[in-house]
């Protein structure tokens, strides 16, 4: 695997085939497609910055690379793409076989270029706030306080633009010296370009031209009346302080059994069509800050009647979520605003309850916006992503803009498409495949935003024919790829960066070592749940398990060597071997199932997994546990009981979540504070956590399983201790879910009560007659009693079998709109939607507070959550398969003791 990981710090580049099926038929029967994951900006180091433009091909417009032929008597250049041959101009007259141009020279296949020439004026960034004032006081404390410190952190000589949002939308002027001033819009209707220019004085009081398009300062707006509403950050920090000091809750009066009118779509129309009149073409960003769901205006998600519940995946696939389509059409709109204005749209999503991801993800994915989803905006993940975006270190994520990237291919290979964030740009040609996967049937992709991170997933197809009609192909065995992208930099300076590659084609159809010799698993795997997600995405009535497991037992059959009737005979080549486990991964992946999960928080799952390179992909498939101690180097583990050691700390990467272990030595020194003193700082492994991510080996073979802790049951109102030993009648006994249960009580009313030991599970009454706790609800949360439930069957438990050995599975179920840890009053604004599991980790992240140190070790991600779990008093046995799901699970235990 080394050697496709150094290709990829080369050029940015790893592929699914690196050597290529031969013929189209031979790339159908290899199952996976031939793809490439790049990594557009990539930092690369020493690649040598050209203070000149690029030479292109007279004919098919690639540019002058190490693979060209070069004819240096004639100064003439052959294109490896087209066969052109192109005279060198003037400026390149001096070249010989010892005097080369850095573009030709063999190591230099990433190369960028930036030409004083047509650079033009450097253009500040705009950054335009969007920010909800529908939440609580405390909500809105973080948020401000949030955007004060990115304030803090803007560049000096980009520009700044506010917008809140609530029942109505609000445009401030920031330009109008001392005093407060907006412009306010009705959250009902979309916001256009016109009624901006209408209704905000862009014209102040002279006639609005009558022709002609008016946008910019270029097109007719005069620089001051930009200038009111976007300011350089140097200038309004003060304004913008201020009035982010006064910003108040939505005034709007709010019905208890109601939600906030909050008009989302109507403000970000509004963002984006003054940005269109502004600032057209040149590099912005629209960041929404938003603390719950869109109830007005035409991108609604749900109605105001909080009885109505926010759409389900269920209800998506039933088709009864008539509101979706409704949103998810005009956010296509608005991608096609944005991207057509190449203005980027970032969405931080902090709400407990879904506020409408599934509908923005594709404006935000189309314009390469950066996606935040958290629980709260005081929440780390929120806080730490923000700052990360405008700090410039080593970790900062390097944003640039309004990039736009083309691909150029030997003939035999075309284009399908683009899964990632991008849009197509329509540019269509001989490159483009018939068959179209994500963004395709087109040679080249707008980018509105990028950075150092974004990766693009490119699908090829291969046109090569076996046969009479391969006549005029080309018999080299070598092909060539050309991936250009355009991008203004964050110095502000317009660069090209190119990358040329060749890869060969496998000799005949019979010839599978060498394609086997050159597959990428890893990559394959990124690309497989890409894939997948996107037909989830896209294809009715699609199967993705029978899909995945179609595509797995055919690549085995392809490429795995056994003998007929002899399952034991099978072997696959080091080079799959752990494909099939991705594969197993992958299915049960959070991609894959979306059972328990928002329509949301899929969104969110699978925009960040269309955005990360292959190694980050791969740990989100499967995670790896690395295990730190005195003895050895940090190391990759296998999921066992052997893993967890009094000395070790066990580190669980699952890219969204991130799981530490103390041991119980460990945990006993840190509760000592040793780490804390001085001549100790040596004794735990800690330093050794002092690692990026990104550094970690992947990854250690075993099965993430956390769904398991949440399919679930439903824990009643008042507690039912089932009789299992009673016949064919159900008999159950009842104690109320105020109180505790005693001992003496489960002694007294449950007499001669004793655990079935007969019946199996499987063909129990119990599970035919479960039903639905009939205590009624309709203006108020469910009546739940979790803890005296728990301890109820602790209880039984010890009074039945004591000192045998017994396991209580809780099964618990929170469902939307209703909550826990709650009043039962729906109108106590406490709402949880949000599985057990994510709750309570929430509150244990809160609460550990020695985590900073490795919180921010994670600082090159935008999403990882932190949880940190350091229980000594459990005594649990660890003999179930998965250590995360035990992990969680234990820790959930753990803390419902702690917080009833
Ligand atoms: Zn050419």
């Amino acid at each position: 695997m080394t050697e496709f990981v150094d290709l990829e710090t080369q050029d940015g580049v790893r592929m699914t085939w690196n050597v290529f099926p031969g013929t189209k038929q031979e790339a159908m029967n290899c199952v996976i497609p031939a793809a490439a994951i790049y990594t557009p900006l990539r930092p690369i180091p020493n690649v040598p910055v050209l203070p000149y433009a690029a030479l292109r091909c007279r004919m098919c417009r690639s540019i002058l690379n190490p693979f060209s032929i070069v004819d240096y008597a004639a100064k003439i250049w052959i294109c490896p793409f087209c066969f052109q041959r192109n005279h060198f101009p003037q400026h390149y007259a001096s070249i010989s076989e010892d005097n080369l141009p850095a573009e030709l020279f063999a190591q230099y296949t990433t190369i960028e270029y930036e030409s004083a020439h047509d650079a033009g004026p450097v253009v500040p960034p705009v950054f335009l706030f969007v920010v909800d004032t529908c939440m609580l006081e405390e909500e809105l404390g973080y948020l401000k306080s949030a955007l004060a410190q990115a304030i803090e952190l803007l560049p000096e000589k980009s520009l700044v633009g506010l917008i809140t949002f609530g029942n109505y939308v609000q445009v401030h002027e920031l330009g109008f010296g001392q005093m407060p001033k907006s412009y306010i819009f009705k959250g009902l209707k979309e916001v256009t370009k016109d009624q901006i220019l209408d209704q905000m004085n862009f014209f102040s009081g002279k006639p609005k031209p009558a022709v002609g398009v008016i946008a910019g300062a270029r097109d007719g707006l005069s620089a001051a009346s930009i200038a009111r509403f976007l300011l350089p950050a140097s200038e309004c920090e003060f304004v913008l302080n201020s009035v982010l000091e006064e910003l108040q809750r939505d005034p709007w009066p709010v019905p208890a059994d109601q939600r906030a009118s909050r008009c989302t779509s109507t403000a970000l129309s509004a963002a984006a069509s003054l940005l269109g009149v502004c600032v057209p073409g040149s590099g912005a960003r629209i960041m929404a800050f938003v603390g719950g769901p869109s109830t007005e205006g035409p991108g609604m998600i749900v109605s105001k009647n909080l009885s109505e519940p926010i759409r389900s995946h269920k209800d998506l696939d039933k088709g009864s979520a008539p509101l979706y389509s409704k949103a998810a059409k005009f956010f296509e709109g608005l991608s096609k605003q944005l991207v057509h204005q190449g203005h980027v749209l970032d969405l931080f999503a902090c709400a407990l309850d879904q506020v409408g991801v599934a509908e923005l993800k594709v404006a935000v994915e189309r314009s390469g916006g950066i996606v935040v989803l958290a629980e709260s905006f005081g929440h780390s993940v929120f806080k730490d992503s923000l700052k990360r975006i405008f700090q410039a270190n080593d970790y900062d994520l390097g944003l640039s803009f309004n990039g736009v990237f083309e691909v150029n291919c030997s003939k035999e290979v075309k284009v399908q498409g683009i899964i990632g964030p991008c849009a197509s740009l329509d540019k269509k040609g001989p490159l483009c495949s018939e068959t179209v996967v994500g963004q395709g049937n087109t040679s080249a992709w707008k980018m509105c935003g990028l950075d150092k991170k974004t990766s693009l997933c490119i699908v090829f197809d291969i046109a090569r024919k076996d046969g009479p009609d391969a006549v005029g192909q080309s018999t080299n065995s070598q092909f060539y790829f050309q991936f250009l992208t355009y991008y203004q930099h964050n110095d502000g300076h317009m660069r090209l960066r190119a990358t040329t590659l060749s890869r060969r084609w496998a000799a005949g159809s019979g010839s599978i070592q060498d394609l086997v010799a050159g597959f990428d698993q890893e990559t394959a795997a990124a690309v497989m749940a890409r894939l997948v997600s996107f037909k989830m995405e896209t294809e009715a009535d699609f199967d993705p398990i029978r899909w995945l497991d179609r595509s797995l037992i055919r690549l085995c059959s392809k490429f795995g060597e056994y003998q007929k009737d002899s399952p034991s005979s099978f072997s696959l080549s080091p080079r799959f071997s752990i494909f099939p486990q991705f594969m197993f991964n992958l299915r049960r992946s959070q991609f894959v199932q979306v059972f328990n999960n928002s329509p949301d928080e899929t969104a969110y799952y699978r925009m960040i997994l269309n955005r990360e390179s292959v190694s980050n992909s791969v740990v989100m498939i499967q995670p790896s546990l690395i295990s730190y101690s005195f003895h050895s180097a940090p190391e990759p583990v296998l999921l066992d009981v052997a893993a967890i050691a009094a000395d070790r700390i066990l580190l669980l990467d699952a890219y969204f979540t991130v799981v530490v272990f103390h041991g119980t030595s460990i945990a006993q020194w840190r509760i000592a504070g040793y780490h804390n003193q001085a001549g100790h700082e040596v004794l735990l492994p800690q330093s050794s956590l002092a690692k990026s991510p990104e550094e970690y080996p992947v990854s250690a073979p075993w099965v993430p399983k956390r769904k398991a802790v949440q399919s679930a049951n439903k824990v009643l109102k008042s507690v039912l201790v089932h009789e299992l030993g009673f016949g064919q009648m159900p008999k159950s006994i009842i104690f109320k879910g105020l109180k505790e249960v005693t001992k003496d009580q489960i002694l007294d009313q449950m007499i001669s009560f004793q655990v079935s030991q007969s019946q199996q599970w499987g063909d129990c009454w119990f599970w035919r007659s479960f039903k639905v706790d009939p205590w009624p609800f309709q203006q108020t949360r469910a009546s739940r009693c979790y803890k005296y439930s728990l301890k109820c069957s602790g209880k039984f438990i010890g009074v039945c079998v004591p000192g045998s050995g017994a396991r209580i599975m809780a099964l618990l179920v929170v469902h939307q709109q209703r909550g826990l840890f709650v009043s039962k009053n729906l109108s106590e604004p406490f709402v949880l939607t949000r599985t057990l599991t994510k709750v309570v980790l929430r509150f244990y992240s809160k609460a550990a507070s020695s985590s900073e140190g490795f919180r921010s070790n994670l600082s090159s991600r935008t999403c990882a959550g932190f949880v940190e779990i350091d229980f000594t008093t459990l005594h649990i046995i660890f003999n179930v398969e998965n250590l995360a799901f035990q992990m969680l699970f234990l820790n959930e235990l753990n803390l419902l003791s702690n917080v009833y």
